[in-house]
């Protein structure tokens, strides 16, 4: 409610005190409420764990695999994104070019895809990966586990570990054990996130114009 509004209200039931008094209860709660919204810190924001889990989520999204996008985000100690992957064919492998299916023996996706793990690791932005966390959607292979250690990377975040019955699952365990890399699941505040890029226009007061040319330049 407008001040424009406030004032109208008052006058049509000036002649009630009652209503007003409710009114105006009504009107200084709303009030109350709005600088509340406005002036006070958001309680809803993402969580560091919500927030680097989406990010690996996001970071899926760019990859070409037909059956499995996996997504990974290295964070380090301040909390700082120091890498990310997602699972892809390796530099100069064409993805039009190297297969996709898993099917043929010798032409098999298995043999040449990099996966998400190993690409953030060597993505990094960072000297080194010393202690970070990597956040993965799902639990890490074999490999990728043996990359993680090496590299320094001391917790495992995911999401999922419904291959948990595969043996190179199970050695990935067994090595992260060993080696006092730590592993927890990540459990979702909410099943879903959406990013709507038009929510950065909504509610506005005024539209943004194209500046006008000056008439001497
Ligand atoms: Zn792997």
């Amino acid at each position: 409610m407008d001040l424009q509004d406030t004032g109208e209200t008052d006058t049509r039931i000036s002649s009630n005190n009652d209503a007003k008094k409710c009114c105006d209860n009504s009107l200084a709660n709303n009030i109350s409420n709005e600088t509340k919204t406005k002036n006070e810190k958001r309680t809803d924001y993402l969580s560091w764990d919500d927030f680097f889990m989406a990010t690996a989520f996001l970071v899926a999204k760019r990859s070409k695999d037909p059956v499995t996008q996996v997504g990974a985000c290295i964070v380090n100690q301040e909390k700082k994104i120091v890498g990310t992957g997602y699972n892809g064919m390796p530099i100069g492998c064409n993805d039009d070019e190297f297969p996709w299916g898993k099917n043929n023996p010798v032409d098999n996706k298995y043999l040449y895809v990099c996966h998400a793990e190993m690409n953030a690791v060597l993505n990094k932005n960072s000297a080194d990966v010393n202690n970070c966390t990597i956040y993965v959607a799902l639990f890490p292979c074999n490999e990728c586990a043996k990359i993680i250690i090496q590299s320094g990377i001391k917790e495992v975040v995911y999401l999922s570990d419904k291959y948990s019955y595969k043996k190179k699952m199970i050695a990935a365990k067994k090595m992260f054990n060993a080696s006092g890399v730590i592993f927890r699941q990540y459990i979702p505040s909410k099943q879903h996130l959406v990013l709507d890029f038009s929510e950065i226009n909504s509610n506005m007061t005024q539209m943004p114009c194209t500046p006008e040319k000056s008439n001497d330049n």
